[in-house]
């Protein structure tokens, strides 16, 4: 069985950690390959760190303009191994097809975005701000970064950092999901393909000793995280206690409420798709739907019919609109939280615990499940479920709705459905949540914009994609400078 390699100076090499975990397909448990994972991590880091320090200290003096023709090459070659890339997506994370080639689309948006890295880090100038004296801010890269990311998108989210990472002048260092290793390894087949120092991009493997050698290695001066919240509090109060910029998106617990003036037929389609798309593995996902002023029945009975009209089973095949989750742990960790929600008092509408797909008898398969009258004052309204469970509550007015939303511990996202433009008005602007849909079920920032999130979702200051990443990405420095007008002198 095929050892991973890390990613180290621009070449593949064997990892010091002799141990290994294995890299399943969760539709059939096959084993795909072994992933590094062990506590010598800490040397394969040190050395990652040494090559880019040097491969970035010449990129940096690259013309920006230069930089970027880097991630036009890039985007044309994911494009050309769209397929393949989404193939090794789906068989290592579940993923229909789909959901594997829209997961790579958003990836090639960010690096369409980080493209227009010389306007974007552009700084400013104040000519005679005195007489005789200009002062101006330049954006300059930061040095060594990295990022270390979940298994949910084994490709997008180490692209919500990289490009423009990259195009600003820093070096990259990726630590992926051990789940989910194997996208990255063809992703960075590709990445050696471009005309780069060194070392400039790298890749080590492995779990919390790889993120504590990474924290603690002096050169890396910034961290992208995204994954669960207690993980990201540990990396955000270990990283900035080190000294390091950081930003670590944690978990979520999304509610969507519907009005009674809501579109029922188009919104139930929308939100049970956020709710069951890439299995209810995703941070975005609709998790707590919430019906405004009794018209509980008529969102009920349309939610039942979409989502059991769902089709379960390997994601590659024809037809099929959700996949497993990712591990059998992870299975049964969902089937004890609907055990839970009913033992709270909640009904459980939809079962969706015992599937059997022909053919993948061993797989992690769950279908749709609903549980409605989930308890407000219970703890599974506040706990990530991270699988396809749909809790259903009633609220009395859209008030109590928006209270409800800003109680939550998490604010990663809160929809609003409906055809009032004064209702999505005052949610827009009283829902406490750092990504609003108003008719929309996955409230995904475009790359243009902040991938955004509050409360337990999110710590640091400056989110991924877009014009926040060039920042977090560098640092300011100003100049001032007076230069006497030697013309006007008398010689
Ligand atoms: P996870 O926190 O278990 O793992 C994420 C990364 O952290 C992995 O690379 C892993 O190796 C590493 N890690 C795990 N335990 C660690 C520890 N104790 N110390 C140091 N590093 C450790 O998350 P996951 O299960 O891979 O992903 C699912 C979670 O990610 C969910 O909670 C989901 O909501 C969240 N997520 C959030 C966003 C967002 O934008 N807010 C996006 C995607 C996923």
């Amino acid at each position: 069985m095929i050892v991973l390699e890390n990613y180290i100076n621009s070449e593949w090499v064997k990892s010091s950690s002799t141990e290994t975990i294995n890299v399943v397909n969760p539709a059939n448990q096959d084993v795909l390959a072994k992933v590094p994972y062990g506590s010598s991590a800490a040397i394969d880091v040190t050395l990652a760190c040494d090559s880019a320090l040097k491969a970035q200290k010449e990129w940096s003096k690259v013309p920006v303009m230069k930089r970027v023709q880097v991630l036009y090459k890039l985007k044309s070659l994911f494009e050309a191994h769209r397929e393949e890339i989404a193939k090794i997506i789906t068989d290592e994370s579940g993923k229909t097809r789909d959901e594997s080639f829209g997961e790579i689309q958003r990836a090639i948006e960010n690096i369409e975005v980080a493209c227009g890295t010389p306007v974007l880090m552009a700084g400013d100038v104040i000519e005679d701000i005195a007489k005789g004296i200009d002062e101006m801010m330049i954006r300059q890269p930061l040095g060594v970064t990295a990022c270390i990311t979940p298994f949910n998108f084994p490709s997008m989210i180490v692209f919500w950092f990289l490009p423009y990472a990259i195009a600003t002048g820093n070096a990259f260092l990726v630590k992926p999901s051990e789940k989910v290793p194997l996208t990255m390894i063809k992703i960075f087949n590709l990445i050696h393909q471009l005309d780069i120092p060194n070392g400039l991009i790298s890749m080590v493997h492995g779990g919390k000793d790889t993120v504590d050698a990474i924290l603690e290695n002096p050169i890396v001066r910034a961290i992208s995280f995204v994954g669960s919240t207690p993980v990201a509090k540990y990396i955000y109060s270990k990283g900035t206690a080190n000294g390091k910029r950081v930003q670590a998106q944690g978990g979520a617990k999304n509610p969507v409420i519907v009005l009674p003036d809501a579109d029922i037929e188009m919104s139930m389609k929308i939100i049970a798709d956020s709710v069951y798309g890439c299995a209810g593995q995703r941070c975005l996902a609709a998790s707590t739907i919430v019906t405004v002023d009794d018209q509980k029945g008529e969102v009920k009975d349309a939610l039942y019919e979409t989502a059991k009209s769902r089709s379960v089973g390997y994601g590659w095949n024809d037809g099929i609109s959700m996949g497993p989750v990712i591990t059998p742990e992870s299975k049964a960790r969902i089937t004890d939280l609907i055990e839970l929600g009913i033992n709270e008092g909640a009904n459980l509408l939809l079962d969706g615990r015992n599937v059997n797909i022909s053919g993948y008898e061993k797989g992690n398969f769950l279908s749709p499940s609903i549980l409605e009258n989930v308890r407000l004052d219970k703890k599974l309204i506040n706990t990530e479920i991270f699988g396809p469970v749909m809790s259903l509550v009633s609220i009395k007015t859209i008030e109590e709705a928006i209270a409800f939303v800003n109680s939550g511990k998490y604010g990663n996202m809160a929809c609003l459905f409906t055809s009032s433009g004064a209702s999505a008005r005052k949610f827009r602007n009283e829902a406490d949540a750092g990504n609003i849909g108003i008719n929309i079920g996955v409230a995904a920032p475009m790359a243009q914009f902040p991938f955004s999130g509050w409360r337990d979702s999110f710590f640091g200051d400056l989110h991924g994609q877009g014009k926040h990443a060039i920042e977090f990405f560098t640092q300011t420095k100003v100049i001032i400078e007076r230069w006497p007008n030697i013309w006007s002198r008398k010689f």
